[in-house]
């Protein structure tokens, strides 16, 4: 019989993690299907961890792993895949905001050959306006720049076995599992689903956090910002011509002197663009250093199953 893997990255979800465990439990015992429920506690501060075991003595087919501080829910997701066992994994978020019912359309899907399901959000859940403000945004942008509808797919998805044994040999650390599997390719279908309330607990996003999750992901997943240097530069150049012909032409007018106003402006928006530019290539500089110190996605200190002899999170095997 073919196992799946659920697996539930969490942070800070003390009040959610039993009733998750329940709830996919009883949704797929009664459809018979063989299962594991993977939660990953994200260095969380509160009792996850401290659930997650209350929930494995409940019920063996729960494990999990600790974190041994927050390094983000990339991270806690392939934690989540490295220590799956199932045939097919679904990631889904621990807070029910995913309806588990999704999970047994993409189930008979998978059965009927689909090698990725994605889930699709068909409305987005009642969110703030800030949220809105700025993952609206967001998603925009990194749509264009990836060429991927991010406005209505997620972190929820199912993958065969073999989709997930590749996204685990990526040798990267900076991850954007949400485009990975577009990246990917294989057979893929996508299921609808609606975006649930969330009952307990409050949204780990704030505003800037959101913001830096933007900024990181478009540039680990396109180097279309360092192109738009070049674009901004050419664009300038163009700019400085136009402006060096009409200056010239006044100068021998004889009337060169009050161009003040033009030279205020011209050193502030050409050092803005310059500074802009840097800051841009600084940002691609900094993600090369940090993927070349090759230090682990996630550094697991306390883990529930010896999983693939993996004892206490042999961190060292998934870089
Ligand atoms: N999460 C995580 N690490 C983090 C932030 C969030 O593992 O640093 C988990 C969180 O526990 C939840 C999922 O990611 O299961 C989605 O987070 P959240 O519900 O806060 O996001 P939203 O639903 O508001 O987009
Ligand atoms: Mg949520």
């Amino acid at each position: 019989m073919a196992l799946l893997s659920v697996v539930l990255p969490a942070y800070n979800e003390e009040q959610n993690i039993s009733r998750t465990a329940q709830v996919l439990s009883e949704l797929l015992e009664k459809n018979d299907i063989d299962y594991e429920l993977v939660f990953i506690s994200d260095g969380s501060k509160d009792g996850t961890y401290a659930e997650i075991l209350k929930a494995k003595a409940q019920n063996p087919r729960v494990k999990g792993a600790q974190f041994s501080r927050n390094f983000g829910k990339e991270a806690g997701i392939f934690a989540g895949l490295e220590l799956s066992l199932g045939d097919a994994v679904v990631v889904m978020d621990c807070d029910l905001q995913h309806p588990p019912e999704t999970i047994l359309q993409m189930w008979k899907k998978w059965q009927n050959g689909a090698e990725i399901v994605e889930g699709m959000k068909s409305k987005r859940g009642k969110e703030s306006l800030a949220y809105k403000l700025s993952a609206g945004l967001f998603y925009k942008i990194m749509s264009k720049l990836m060429k991927m509808d991010l406005n209505s797919s997620s972190d929820f998805k199912l993958m065969d076995r073999k989709v997930v044994n590749i996204l685990l040999q990526l040798p990267e650390r900076n991850t954007f599992f949400r485009a990975l599997t577009f990246w990917a390719g294989f057979h893929t279908e996508t299921v609808e689903y609606e975006v649930q309330e969330r009952q307990f607990g409050s949204s780990k996003w704030s505003f800037w956090s959101l913001l830096k999750y933007a900024v990181s992901n478009a540039t680990s997943f396109s180097t279309l910002p360092l192109q738009m240097v070049t674009f901004a530069g050419v664009v300038a150049i163009i700019f400085s011509v136009i402006l060096g012909i009409q200056t010239l032409v006044r100068f021998f007018m004889g009337a060169s002197v009050e161009g003040f106003t033009t030279v205020i402006m011209l050193i502030l928006i050409m050092g803005g663009l310059v500074m802009l530019s840097l800051g841009v290539i600084g940002h691609y500089i900094a993600r090369i250093y940090e993927e070349v110190k090759g230090r682990p996605k996630y550094i697991i200190s306390q883990v529930t199953d010896n999983v693939n002899g993996n004892v206490m999170g042999d961190w060292k095997k998934t870089v």
